[in-house]
């Protein structure tokens, strides 16, 4: 195989993360330094199609100038606050937001961790406060292949050992059952009466972009109902237009007792996430009992609200679908051995590779960025494919184009 050459720029840009810094990401050997709507540009002034999209954080397009423009005005006028006091926007914030997706309250946070965390917690409040779970006793259960970030809680429910190898002693009474398992979960809900609640995400995104069976969510619905468990459903990264729809819940016609939302929130320019749920389970919480020195700051809910008003405005739900469409139609069309796979919803897509010869995702990753788009293996063998939803009919003939060619080129 040919040897991707790296310019000296940047290679000096490299070179100063490998001296200084943490390795603890494996990325592809570009660096960046503008984006634009779907595209980035190297230091080099090359462009490429962005089709990690920030692992689904940048859904309205690099620096959405709507969303520059509210991040902007607001911090000439005021950041943070803390919520040691008021401020103008986070009530105004928090009825959008309820309002948008139809829960009676809203918790704010920055990162998805922190929202995943935060409904843990709540969940584990409820239980002691309102379900009488007896003390130290409150059990929550995750699927098999979640992933929801990297504190010890996250890293306690993970599967991967990447992630919780030497990180332990983790966080007691997390039961995990197989992901898309109707059964496993009832079976575990009859067992034991202190589980609180089942935190799910309706597509697995860094497992690889599995998709459960239709009827999935409807049951993990009726389940939790049926045992009085909360059904938290993080759609960190399903959420936001990015499947179709505004959640993926949506695609069943379900709705979860506790929605944690965060990436697109702020279409990529800031760290926003929240936690939905209802006044039940969200005023179990009394003041000191949780809180977060920039969660809510007016920054913050200046962003997040624009950034939804962007996916409302610019029906990015409805783009996603077809966007999405023409990209599996493209791919599957690709008549290649060295593609075991196809499968996504929306503008979230996973291509399998199968590995032949030393070529695996990572090589066609570095091929296809050669030819100008950006995207990363997940795990092993599955490329991700998410780009920033407004994309557009023909830069998907584009990108269908590079891919194409870039598994092409290894021959069959
Ligand atoms: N939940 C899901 C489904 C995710 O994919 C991620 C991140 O990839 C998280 C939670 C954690 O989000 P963050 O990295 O912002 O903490």
């Amino acid at each position: 195989m040919e040897a991707v050459t790296t310019p000296i720029q940047t290679k000096a840009f490299i070179d100063l993360e490998h001296r200084f810094g943490a390795f603890n990401y494996h990325p592809l050997p570009v660096v960046l330094e503008r984006g634009e709507g779907v595209y980035v540009w190297d230091v080099e002034g090359r462009r490429y199609l962005d089709f990690l999209a920030a692992y689904s954080a940048v859904n309205q397009g690099h620096c959405h100038p709507r969303i520059v423009q509210a991040l902007v005005t607001q911090a000439q006028k005021l950041t943070l606050t803390s919520r040691a006091f008021h401020n103008n926007l986070l009530g105004p914030y928090e009825e959008f937001i309820c309002t948008l997706f139809g829960y009676e309250r809203m918790l704010p946070a920055n990162t998805g961790v922190e929202a995943c965390e935060a409904a843990v917690k709540l969940a584990r409040h409820w239980g002691y406060r309102v379900k009488k779970v007896p003390e130290n006793k409150a059990a929550v259960v995750f699927a098999e292949g979640n992933f929801w970030g990297r504190s010890i809680a996250a890293v306690s429910a993970s599967t991967d050992p990447l992630s919780y190898s030497d990180f332990g002693p983790f966080v007691p009474e997390f039961y995990i059952i197989p992901y898309d398992d109707l059964n496993a979960l009832e079976d575990i809900l009859k067992k034991n009466s202190h589980v609180v609640a089942f935190m799910c995400e309706p597509i697995l995104g860094e497992a690889g972009v599995i998709i459960p069976e239709e009827g999935y969510l409807r049951g993990v619905r009726e389940i939790c109902s049926r045992y009085n468990v909360l059904w938290i459903a993080d759609e960190v990264q399903t959420g936001l237009g990015r499947t179709g729809r505004m959640i993926a819940c949506e695609h069943e016609g379900v709705k979860p007792d506790i929605l944690c939302l965060g990436k697109a929130l702020s279409g990529g320019v800031y760290p926003v996430s929240a936690v939905l749920t209802s006044s039940e389970v969200m005023l179990t919480l009394k003041p000191g009992e949780h809180g977060s020195t920039y969660g809510g700051n007016p920054l913050a809910c200046a962003v997040a609200m624009e950034a939804l008003k962007v996916i409302l405005d610019e029906d990015l739900c409805a783009n996603a679908a077809a966007r999405g469409e023409q990209l599996r139609r493209e791919l599957v069309r690709i008549d290649s051995r060295r593609i075991s796979a196809v499968r996504g919803k929306g503008l979230m897509n996973a291509l399998v590779i199968r590995p032949k010869d030393g070529i695996t995702a990572w090589e066609v990753c570095l091929k296809m960025m050669e030819l100008g788009l950006l995207a990363k293996p997940t795990h092993q063998h599955t490329i991700r494919l998410s780009p920033p939803l407004c994309i557009t009919e023909d830069q998907m003939a584009e990108a269908a184009r590079i891919i194409r060619e870039a598994i092409l080129s290894f021959g069959d």
